[in-house]
């Protein structure tokens, strides 16, 4: 049957008389059987990524596109005179990720699935998400998130599996989503829940009891851990995703003719970051429990697991003391200890021990000593990894240590949110690049076409409009799209260094006060979720708020500066963003960024990285060359030293130098003090002064110097579409369709 007749039968009534939302729901359904039509065949070996997170955004355009069917719908609704982009907006966006890593979880289902290899993705379903951000007195309020409706992309199904803690029994409960490949097949996102949540129990913003694990177990991803019953909840969680994961994984496996004995023919399971390690004890426990004997189910369970790092800011990296999982989970404890007892008895070095002396279980460690693979994200991440912060753990396993720098799927952050750009792009170079995007290279032939350059400039301009008028209707933000857009969102941390952004914004804000006025004016865009309990970061948020309702209210400024943070930053919220942007904002403290993606969905987008050599900009940068991006900063060995040193003393360049002093001190002004809390701006100021931990000051010159630069290049309009174009161009390499299948030529092997 042709869609349009689909369309009208799931209606009951023909389009133009039919609601947005009524459409929303019969494209839903109508999707959601075409996805299943196209469900993998079984093959023998099978790769289950288990993941705390999956940001997977909203999918109805995007499984539109992978089943070939979009530009048919969009057109068939315009000519009943209603618009694809209104009936997206009917549709929540799950909220099941946190930033760069659950959204990497989504990007890989997505290559996984486009690909063609047998794999699925292993989770939880958090009723109230994260949490949604709102805006209050220049503060930032945490609400619940309820994403879940009636009728979704989740499917109900009759799996559950029993689960066992220290103290109660639950009984689970397994929901899925189709994850449709790109002109493929269709793989699946596991997500296990309870049916006895009560969302009921949420009270004051997100304050819930923490110690009702039967009402509140999947109520939110990243509960609030400040607290021991905080700490406890994230353990049942971890444990109830590993515990429904091994179990579904083990049935699997021998439903294809497995004898649990050669379970690594079968599955490989990737442990994405340190959240699902107790999957290995949880293995070992029920290989042992079907008969196997201990060392045996230890070894074979080393040969299915794999582990990818993301982080290697010490405080990311997860410890349980051992109390708390003699509560929770006490039938594991055993085998951990058992674990530790291994590697002590192979290894004299209380650096690599998985038990360590204080009772405290280091998870990173598990995941080292028992998976065959360890992994890092880009290529200076992986050399941190080895050089230093796992370095101990290098020298025994030196062939187990692998880099897979990250990537994104271009279907979502190419074709979906830029059809102004793959228009282009289409007419220009052909549609190959949408199969390989190395094919994004044929552009570079383009660079000295002046009638290419004047079309991407327009395309570019277009974007820009729309996201103002998206934001005018959003936030009642007047912009001007003129302007050059310099934007950073992702997460805020200290690390990533929005402060610096923001004392920019202060030095550039008291220069036209001065009568020093840009040439070309500036809209500065951030967007940003800080953790509920992270109290600096919400000071920083609180100070951009500040400063953006300062500016923007100052007749004076306000022409030639204007400062926007976007609420609520999600990925629907990136879509619309990353294509309007000119100066995307990479500036964390070198070496602390693991790889980042959204610098690579900027690139892609025809935005130029104003960043420092961190993560994967290292890696823009060569493959972009010096003139087409703009890197400032101390390296990453500079900033080990310093650590290693306990040698960078902030107030020192607050006192040497009149404009980080004018800035700094303007934190704290009459100005902003009347717009926002003494309380959290003398904090944050105190913050940079005595401690600034990822060294702000110190980079801050070079960071203004090089922002400079930038500004100024953008003037040059013919210059600045021809470095767009060498940045598009070279974005090929981060399509994660290369990462994947990096992934399955040296890790995976399926097929
Ligand atoms: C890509 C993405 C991120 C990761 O951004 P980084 O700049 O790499 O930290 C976080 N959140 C959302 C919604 C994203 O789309």
């Amino acid at each position: 049957m042709k869609i349009q007749e689909l369309l009208q039968q799931k209606l009951g009534k023909s389009v133009d008389t039919a609601s947005n939302t009524e459409i929303y729901y019969a494209l839903l359904s109508i999707v959601q059987e075409m996805a299943k039509e196209k469900e993998a065949p079984a093959t023998k070996k099978k790769i289950y990524y288990i993941s705390a997170e999956f940001l997977i955004g909203k999918l109805l355009s995007n499984n539109m596109i992978n089943l070939g069917i979009y530009d048919e719908v969009r057109e068939l609704l315009a000519a009943n005179g209603k618009d694809i982009c209104e009936i997206e907006e009917v549709e929540p966006e799950p909220s099941l990720g946190n930033g760069g890593l659950g959204r990497l979880a989504a990007c890989f289902l997505d290559s996984i699935a486009t690909l063609g290899i047998s794999g699925d993705g292993i989770g939880l379903n958090y009723h109230l998400g994260l949490f949604k951000q709102e805006f209050e007195d220049e503060l930032q309020k945490a609400v619940p998130n309820p994403w879940i409706e009636k009728e979704s992309w989740l499917t109900k199904t009759d799996v559950t599996y029993p689960v066992t803690f220290g103290d109660l029994k639950l009984q689970s409960r397994m929901y899925d989503i189709e994850v449709t490949g790109y002109n493929n097949q269709t793989n699946k996102l596991h997500l296990f829940d309870i049916d006895s949540v009560d969302e009921t129990i949420v009270k004051d913003g997100i304050t819930f009891n923490k110690e009702d694990i039967a009402k509140n177990l999947t109520l939110f991803l990243y509960p609030d851990d400040s607290d021991d019953n905080g700490r406890l909840l994230r353990i049942y969680q971890q444990y109830f995703m590993v515990s429904n994961g091994a179990q579904l994984i083990l049935d699997e496996c021998v439903a294809r003719g497995c004898n649990l004995h050669d379970l690594a023919d079968y599955a490989v399971i990737q442990i994405n970051d340190t959240h699902p390690t107790m999957v290995i004890p949880e293995l070992i426990r029920l290989l042992v429990e079907r008969g196997i004997a201990m060392d045996e189910a230890i070894e074979i369970v080393s040969n299915t697991c794999a582990y990818t790092n993301h982080t290697i800011l010490a405080e990311a990296l997860e410890k349980w003391p051992i109390a708390y999982l003699n509560k929770v989970v006490p039938q594991l404890v055993p085998i951990i200890e058992i674990l530790d007892d291994k590697v002590r008895r192979k290894f004299d070095d209380e650096r690599v021990v998985i038990i360590d002396k204080n009772d405290v279980v280091h998870m990173a460690h598990i995941d080292i000593h028992y998976g065959f693979s360890v992994n890092g994200v880009a290529s200076l991440h992986t050399a941190i990894l080895k050089e230093t912060e796992l370095n101990p753990f290098y020298q025994i396993y030196p062939e187990k240590f692998n880099n897979k720098t990250n990537g994104i799927t271009f279907r979502r952050w190419l074709i979906h949110c830029n059809p102004g750009l793959t228009e282009l792009l289409d007419k220009v170079i052909g549609k190959e690049y949408r199969n390989d995007a190395n094919g994004l290279e044929k552009l570079l032939a383009y660079k000295e076409d002046a009638n290419v350059l004047d079309q991407l400039l327009e395309v570019k301009k277009e974007n820009k409009k729309a996201l103002c008028e998206y934001l005018k209707k959003t936030q009642g933000v007047e912009l001007n799209p003129e302007s050059i857009f310099d934007i950073q969102i992702k997460r805020l941390h200290e690390y990533k260094r929005q402060q610096m952004n923001a004392l920019y914004i202060i030095h550039k804000y008291l220069e036209i006060k001065a009568g020093k006025k840009p040439s070309t004016p500036i809209t500065v865009i951030f967007g940003a979720k800080a953790a509920p309990a992270y109290v600096i970061a919400k000071d920083i948020i609180h100070l951009i708020l500040c400063l953006q309702e300062l500016i923007n209210n100052d007749p004076e400024v306000s022409p030639y500066l204007k400062v926007v943070m976007v609420e609520n930053y999600n990925v629907t919220k990136a879509e619309k963003l990353i294509p309007a942007c000119d100066i995307s904002e990479q500036i964390s403290l070198a070496s602390k960024e693991a790889s980042g993606t959204g610098n690579m969905k900027f690139m892609l987008n025809g935005a130029l990285t104003l960043g420092t050599e961190d993560g994967a900009n290292v890696e823009i940068h060569e493959l972009v060359g010096d003139d087409n991006i703009f890197v400032f900063g101390a390296s990453s060995e500079e900033v080990i030293e310093h650590y290693a040193k306990a040698d960078y003393v902030s107030k020192k360049f607050y006192e040497e130098d009149a404009d980080i002093k004018a800035a700094v001190d303007f934190i704290t002004s009459e100005q902003l003090l009347a717009i926002g809390h003494e309380e959290n701006l003398t904090r944050l100021k105190n913050e940079l002064l005595n401690k600034d931990w990822f060294m702000t000051l110190l980079d801050f010159k070079a960071y203004a110097a090089k922002k400079e630069e930038a500004l100024k290049a953008y003037e040059d309009r013919k210059a600045w579409a021809e470095k767009m174009v060498v940045n598009i161009s070279k974005a090929g390499y981060f399509s994660s369709d290369r990462t994947i299948a990096e992934y399955n030529n040296d890790i995976w092997h399926v097929q």
